[in-house]
């Protein structure tokens, strides 16, 4: 805890907060799901042709690329806005509405 960096958010910005969590957090869902679906359906579609012994190291770039599309916005995003603490749990949610770090209420 730093009290000292602790904010008094008004209502508004606290809605705005929420919005811009949920945004970040469901695109880095939406971008880990796409790059482990991408990485299946290529596995099936090389295995079926026969062709996994030279083909398999293509699925693992929309792996590798949603691994790090999903962290590069993590680390941008997930963070306090007072403090710039980087929540590793994930954006704060109803039942964690306070920074771990400065202890300023982020979401309502
Ligand atoms: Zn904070």
């Amino acid at each position: 805890m730093d009290p000292e960096m602790k904010q008094d958010f008004d209502q508004e910005q606290r809605a705005e907060f929420a919005r811009q969590f949920r945004r970040h957090h469901r695109f880095q869902i939406f971008i880990l799901v796409g790059g482990i679906l991408l990485y299946m359906i290529h596995g099936v579609v090389v295995l079926s042709a026969g062709i996994w012994d030279e083909s398999w190291g293509y699925g693992l770039i929309p792996l590798f690329g949603g691994a790090l599309m999903f962290w590069s916005s993590a680390l941008k995003y997930n963070r306090c806005p007072a403090c710039d603490h980087f929540f590793r749990r994930g954006p704060p949610t109803r039942t964690r509405k306070f920074c771990s770090a400065c202890g300023s209420q982020l979401i309502d």
